[in-house]
């Protein structure tokens, strides 16, 4: 058995004593987004002991620097889908530090210790951090969103005021996986795989452009980016109040979208940000 095929059991060790529903808090656990390539953020969670975790490690490089910088040990790495934007520095990490690797039931992820698939509960003992799997196809067919502790990991499934686009999937399996996603608690925070929030805003106001809470969301955007800063985490109250894919049945979207049925305005969107160019920033 080779370091990629370890039991699940492994992993499952030291659970019983630990808090059933320990929700997101700066005092137990830090939440950091660590940028990598050109858009993506890499997810790094730890907890006050320096055990961490990370999500979607699309290059070893910045994981690598944080763990250096903050003295962390790296037990962990969740993978959301098999694009390499999101998993190309995983076996390196995974080789030096043993961190054990979380996946989706894909052969196109070579380097995976535990497949997960929907309805899965990923079990971490140190640090003792447990996730829901949720099995979120659309973007591509074996994507999963991992959720616990108020904190949701969703690749390129939700964005900020937008989604993935539709490699592998139906507009109706990427509506059903987006409406399950905002279904969480509204004061989850929503850590995605990219920093797209204020392109997608530029494109949702042409079509929602009387939404209030989407022209603040929009002005916070561009003045955290003009700052250097990220615009993530947001929550899934925000989402919910801005994204117009999650917006579809409102009366301003009902009226810009065309199609006889929710699938059908969803498609639309779907298709009209496909084609959409952001005015240069
Ligand atoms: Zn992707
Ligand atoms: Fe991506």
């Amino acid at each position: 058995m080779n370091r990629f095929s370890r039991p699940l059991d492994e992993t499952n060790a030291g659970l019983t004593s630990r808090p059933k529903c320990l929700a997101y808090s700066p005092a137990l656990m830090r939440l950091t987004a660590l940028p990598a390539l050109s858009d993506n953020y890499i997810w790094l969670l730890a907890d006050a002991a320096g055990d961490a975790l990370v999500v979607d490690p699309g290059e070893a490089g910045p994981v690598r620097k944080a763990l250096a910088r903050d003295g962390l040990r790296l037990r962990a790495i969740l993978l959301t889908h098999h694009h390499p934007d999101h998993v190309a520095g995983t076996a390196e990490l995974a080789a030096e530090t043993d961190a054990v690797v979380y996946a989706p039931h894909d052969d196109r992820i070579a380097a995976a210790n535990v497949r997960v698939g929907d309805g899965d509960r990923v079990r971490i003992a140190q640090p003792a951090f447990e996730f829901d799997v949720l099995g979120v196809p659309g973007h591509t067919r074996s994507h999963v969103a991992y959720h616990g502790h108020g904190v949701l990991f969703c690749g390129d499934t939700l964005f900020s005021v937008g989604c993935g686009r539709l490699f592998e999937g139906t507009p109706q399996q990427m509506l059903e996986s987006l409406e399950r996603l905002a279904a969480l608690p509204g004061d989850t925070r929503v850590c995605c795989g990219h920093e797209y929030t204020a392109a997608n805003c530029a494109f949702a106001l042409e079509l929602d452009s009387a939404n209030t809470a989407l022209q603040a969301r929009s002005a916070q955007a561009a003045e955290l980016r003009r700052q250097g800063r990220s615009t993530l985490p947001s929550t899934l109250a925000e989402e919910r109040a801005c994204n117009p894919f999650l917006r579809i049945d409102s009366p301003a979207l009902t009226a810009a979208l065309e199609g006889n049925d929710r699938v059908a305005r969803f498609a639309d969107l779907r298709r009209r940000k496909d084609g959409f160019k952001a005015p240069a920033a």
